[in-house]
């Protein structure tokens, strides 16, 4: 059986307060992540925002997929707001940070993909830069917003020889997009940077044994370069193996 991907929603940046409209007038699936699992022999479940459900449905998958999408409230990692600081979504950051919470327990394979990967950092103890312009240090900092569509690369990434990433991209350099606002400060414990840009953002990283659990973020958005490079639907493919190997792991337990 096809093992079950939980894909997080997007949320269109509506600003009226929680109860004053129903919830399911401002979700957006993006489809771009729907497609990249559904290609790569996956089924895709595209979860709302329901944070009294995160516990329930971290027990109904097989791996999770974080998505893209607005800046994580910087609470979570113990700061206060910056004036640089974007639109951020409660409900989103509530339900994301608590369903997480649930599938690390657990030992849910996850892929973090942008505000995914950034997500993952924080769950884990990590921190990040609330704007990465103004904050990173303006010297050398290479543009991390691109102004081209979406399926159009940007800038570079070296990747770590060796890592479970390189092996699963099948390259150790890659084009990539780039559409961040934030990135990782303080990279959480659990995880490893395994590739970096040339002005030193880390661009991806992974569990320090995938094969215990495993975890991956990667900064771009690798759900819109799917028909550009292998590489990218490659990520996609490695999150339905690890599903499936979970299931089965599951199964006989
Ligand atoms: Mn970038």
């Amino acid at each position: 059986m096809a093992p079950i991907i939980g894909v997080t929603a997007t949320l269109k940046e509506d600003l009226e307060p929680v109860g004053q409209r129903p919830l399911g007038s401002f979700i957006r699936a993006d489809l771009d992540y729907v497609d990249g699992v559904l290609e790569a022999g996956g089924t895709p479940v595209v979860l709302p925002p329901f944070v009294e459900a995160a516990g329930e449905l971290a027990g109904k998958i097989d791996g999770l997929l974080l998505s893209g999408g607005s800046d994580l409230d910087p609470s979570y990692y113990g700061e206060e707001p910056t004036t640089e600081l974007g639109v951020t979504l409660p409900e989103r950051d509530a339900f994301e940070m608590a369903l997480l919470g649930h599938a690390l327990e657990r030992s849910v394979p996850v892929l973090g993909i942008c505000r995914g990967l950034q997500v993952l950092n924080v769950a884990l103890g990590g921190t990040l830069y609330q704007d990465l312009p103004s904050q990173f240090g303006t010297d050398g900092l290479i543009a991390h917003r691109q102004q081209m569509p979406k399926w159009q690369w940007t800038h570079e990434i070296e990747v770590s020889g060796g890592s479970g990433t390189a092996s699963i991209l099948e390259s150790t350099e890659l084009r990539v997009n780039s559409y961040h606002h934030q990135a990782i400060k303080d990279l959480a414990e659990p995880l490893v940077a395994v590739a970096y840009a040339s002005d030193g953002v880390i661009e991806a990283v992974e569990s320090s044994d995938l094969s215990d659990h495993w975890l991956l973020g990667v900064q771009w958005h690798a759900e819109a370069m799917r028909d550009v490079g292998s590489e990218h639907r490659n990520l996609f493919s490695a999150l339905v193996n690890a599903a499936a190997r979970y299931a089965l792991r599951r199964a006989a337990a």
